[in-house]
């Protein structure tokens, strides 16, 4: 499942195209079609299937390499989907000198599907409701590296970085930030997802502090980051 290389779905619930990968479009193909890529990522699986597990969404998501700009949350023949560009993730975590940088891309595309923006598609979706969902997203982003073991600044990581500057399309980067930490705090504190993930980013404490009297909740394992095995 996860060597396969997706082309541009013919027929498609409808295809949430992620704002982040907006901003990347000349990373796209200009001709469009699939490209074969080898060796078969079976990194990309391994991280959905952890994300999965850390946060109980996700199992019946399926992955795929295609020429999209970064990552992309699709829905193809009601299947969800998030396919990615190999090179582009590898780009962004040679930028930002981590791997957490493109697993939170995916866990941000993740989201896209746990609260359902991808299926519902943004056809009449006012654009303010458009950036919430990208804050959203983000929330889940955030939540779900916290649960695997990334630290704030990986967590964050791939929001400092040039490909997600703020735009009429894209939420303010002090929002996005600041969304990611809320999940993020959630996450390491093993509270619930949040399902209206605005209210968490208003209302978000400090970090939970395990110690030997308070273990805190349980723990997932951890995910092993690696670079370079898109
Ligand atoms: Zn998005």
């Amino acid at each position: 499942m996860d060597n396969r290389v997706y082309s541009r779905p013919l027929r498609v619930s409808f295809g949430w195209a992620c704002l982040i990968a907006l901003l990347t479009a000349g990373a796209t193909p200009a001709n469009g079609r699939p490209r074969p890529e080898a060796p078969a990522p079976s990194y990309g699986a391994y991280v959905l299937g952890r994300l999965a597990e850390a946060c109980g969404f996700g199992a019946g998501v399926q992955i795929g390499r295609a020429p999209v700009s970064v990552a992309e949350a699709i829905v193809i023949d009601d299947q969800e989907t998030i396919l990615y560009n190999a090179r582009a993730l590898e780009r962004l975590d040679a930028e930002t000198g981590t791997g957490w940088a493109a697993v939170s891309v995916i866990a941000h595309e993740l989201g896209h599907h746990y609260y359902g923006h991808a299926a519902a598609g943004v056809a009449g979706v006012a654009a303010d409701d458009v950036l919430r969902c990208e804050l959203d997203a983000d929330y889940f982003s955030g939540y779900a590296l916290g649960r695997v073991g990334a630290s704030l600044g990986d967590a964050q990581a791939a929001q400092r970085t040039s490909i997600a500057a703020e735009s009429a399309w894209h939420p303010p980067s002090s929002e996005r930030l600041r969304a990611i930490e809320a999940g993020w705090r959630d996450g390491l504190g093993g509270l619930p997802l949040a399902q209206v993930p605005s209210c968490r980013m208003e209302s978000a404490g400090p970090a939970p502090a395990p110690s030997a009297c308070d273990p805190g909740p349980p723990t997932v394992a951890p995910l092993a980051v690696q670079t370079g095995r898109w």
